[in-house]
């Protein structure tokens, strides 16, 4: 039986499949299903989480490290500036012994005589390499022997220059500016009067100014913020002493380090490799920027040697976030640059009180972390999609099976069903179209059902013969009842039937049951007169008015011959009478045969108590009698006596 006619017979219920098939969702494929969805979800926060603490873990070491750098970076320059500040001091005696000594004396030089020129814009300077320093006066400074001694006899300091400039990586320049211009700079640059004939004069320059009384009265040394160089090296820094004669400053020495090699000076340093530096002054002042990020802060390439000016077209709020960090205690700073996350340390240089900034690209340390991260979800993922993959293909292997083996039980069962509902119909005799269990129970079930079923149907059949059977057995006997009981010719009760009727009707008291007698008159002529066979159609049709217009409840016969007898039950005399003049008038009125009348002569009695039929009949007979003798064509009636 199909599902759909299970349901249509029982609406609300399901089938024993539906039944299976609900109890393998809810036992093995939900099960199997929040199984799996709960190992994806397993897998994907314990994932999250791990590369969570790791990342977390990495950044703190990344913080911890970058502080290390930062500091260990900025103890290395403060060395060298530390160095270079040494240097310049140490410098300072001499410049005052050589100073103060008389214009007029001429020292021996350790090389080749200086060679001096005017130049044509009026300027005078050294025109000859001899291994020293350039020597410059600018255009318009009248040389007189006060300058013409300075210039030739401060060649003594040169081998001191040589050595500053040697003594540290980061000195680019060593130099003495003079209160009445003259500048002294080794290494020797030349024509020296073409590079710094536009300059300004040296004495209103930073560094010079910064040294005098009125911004240096400690007489120090002192560090310039970035300026652009007068000689042509670009942007630089510079530690820079007064040298005084008694209160007379007399002029400024100092050493350029130029800001490109600071910063390429820190970068060639291996642990540095990957990072990026910025060193700001004590101003705040963007002084060195490592090429790969000043891009990001917006500014030039090549910043380092552009010099603080790139700052005014550096990112403002970038640099504000900056400058603000700098400023506080904070020693680490995360920050977001073109999209890309910085880890940010800084450092204060002791020497110069400049602030070391050094970066980190966070996603730099990351990313192996992340491809890490990457690559174990996708292994997991896809064993998870394996998993998932085998469980769905061993759950359909198992619902598979299982559906075959609940078939065992449900197909039986199933034509069990059909069977019951069909009760009485033949179940297939053949046996190969009966459905087949393994189930050793249901087997037998079904074959005692078939024999059950088969027998019911037998039984059923002979029933139902049995029952026709007895039905036209009954039909028949009715019929022969009524062939007995009935009269041939005129299809009225027969004198047998009367016989039996009157006889019941005999020894109990019967008030008002009269017998009427009728005779047709003269019939013997008809036969004679007409052939016999009219003698029977008149018969038959007097015997169907006589049944016709009688009353229902009275009983009419033929009594033999062309006599008739109507019992006439519930009757009085006067009432059979009249129904008997009625019917002597109707058949008067037949007109049956042409010029030939035929009537009846009726004679009645009433049944009186305890009297036979027979007596009774007797009576009325011979009230007939009287009917034909007093000539025929009438009805008499026994008079109460
Ligand atoms: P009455 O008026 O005195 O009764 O005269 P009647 O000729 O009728 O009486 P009768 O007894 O002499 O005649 C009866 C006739 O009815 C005799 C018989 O041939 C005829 N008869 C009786 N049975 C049948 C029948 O079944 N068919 C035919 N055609 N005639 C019948
Ligand atoms: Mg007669
Ligand atoms: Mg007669």
């Amino acid at each position: 039986m199909s599902e759909k006619e299970t349901s249509s017979v029982n609406p609300g219920l399901l089938s024993l499949d539906q039944h299976f098939r609900k109890a393998i969702s809810v036992f093995a494929l939900y099960p199997f299903v929040l199984l799996m969805l709960f190992t994806v979800v397993v897998v994907i926060l314990s994932s999250v989480y791990r590369s969570h603490v790791l990342s977390q873990s990495m950044l703190q070491q990344l913080r911890t490290s970058i502080v290390d750098v930062a500091s260990r970076e900025a103890s290395l320059i403060n060395q060298q500036l530390t160095t270079v500040s040494d240097l310049v001091r140490i410098a300072r005696p001499e410049h005052e012994y050589y100073l103060a000594l008389p214009r007029t004396s001429q020292l021996p030089l350790q090389g080749a005589e200086p060679v001096f020129t005017i130049a044509e814009n009026g300027a005078f300077y050294k025109s000859q390499d001899n291994g020293g320093s350039s020597v410059y006066f600018p255009p318009g400074r009248e040389i007189e022997q006060e300058q013409l001694w300075k210039a030739r006899n401060t060649e003594r300091l040169d081998g001191l220059y040589k050595a500053i400039v040697n003594a540290s990586d980061i000195i680019d320049q060593a130099y003495f500016n003079s209160w009445d211009n003259m500048t002294r700079v080794y290494p020797f640059i030349d024509k020296i009067h073409t590079v710094l004939s536009q300059s300004p004069v040296v004495t209103t320059s930073n560094f010079y100014y910064l040294a005098d009384a009125t911004h240096n009265p400690a007489r120090d040394l002192v560090w310039t913020s970035a300026y652009h160089d007068p000689f042509g090296m670009g942007w630089m820094v510079s530690a820079i002493i007064p040298v005084y004669k008694s209160d007379f400053l007399t002029g400024v020495f100092g050493v350029d380090i130029t800001l490109s090699t600071l910063t390429h000076t820190m970068l060639d340093r291996a642990y540095l490799t990957g990072r990026n530096v910025l060193l700001l002054d004590k101003n705040s002042q963007i002084i060195a920027v490592s090429d790969e990020i000043a891009p990001m802060l917006k500014m030039p390439a090549s910043a380092s040697d552009k010099g603080p000016e790139a700052e005014a077209v550096g990112s403002s709020s970038l640099l504000n976030q900056l400058m603000e960090w700098v400023n506080t205690e904070q020693s680490l700073l995360e920050i977001t640059i073109s999209g890309q996350d910085f880890l940010l340390s800084k450092t204060e240089i002791a020497e110069t009180q400049w602030q070391l900034v050094v970066l980190q690209e966070i996603s730099d340390v990351m990313s192996p972390i992340q491809r890490l991260e990457r690559t174990e979800m996708a292994v997991s993922l896809a064993g998870l999609l394996l998993l998932l993959t085998l469980g769905s293909l061993y759950f359909r292997f198992v619902y598979q099976r299982a559906k075959i083996f609940a078939r065992h039980f449900a197909a039986p069962i199933q034509q069990l069903t059909l069977w019951t509902s069909s009760l009485g119909e033949a179940v297939p005799a053949n046996k190969s179209n009966i459905v087949k269990s393994k189930v050793a129970e249901i087997a037998t079930l079904v074959e005692n059902f078939r024999t059950m079923f088969t027998e019911l149907h037998d039984r059923n059949e002979k029933l139902i013969a049995a029952h026709i059977s007895n039905q036209l057995s009954e039909e028949k006997a009715r019929l022969y009842q009524q062939m007995a009981n009935t009269d041939q010719l005129t299809q009225l009760h027969n004198r047998k039937y009367l016989d039996t009727a009157l006889r019941q009707y005999s020894d109990s008291v019967q008030p008002a049951l009269c017998i009427m007698l009728i005779d047709i008159d003269h019939f013997k002529q008809v036969n004679d007169l007409y052939g016999h066979q009219v003698g029977d159609f008149v018969l038959k049709k007097v015997a169907d008015c006589l049944k016709y217009k009688s009353r229902t409840k009275d009983i009419v016969g033929r009594w033999g011959g062309e006599e008739f007898l109507i019992i006439c039950q519930d009757s009085s005399l006067t009432q059979a009478g009249i129904l008997a003049d009625s019917l002597r008038v109707e058949i008067e009125q037949l007109d049956l045969i042409a010029n030939h009348k035929v009537t009846i002569s009726v004679g009645i009695a009433q049944m009186r108590n305890e009297e036979r039929a027979e007596q009774t009949i007797a009576r009325a007979d011979t009230m007939l009698y009287r009917s034909k003798h007093n000539g025929r064509n009438q009805v008499s009636l026994e008079l109460a006596s």
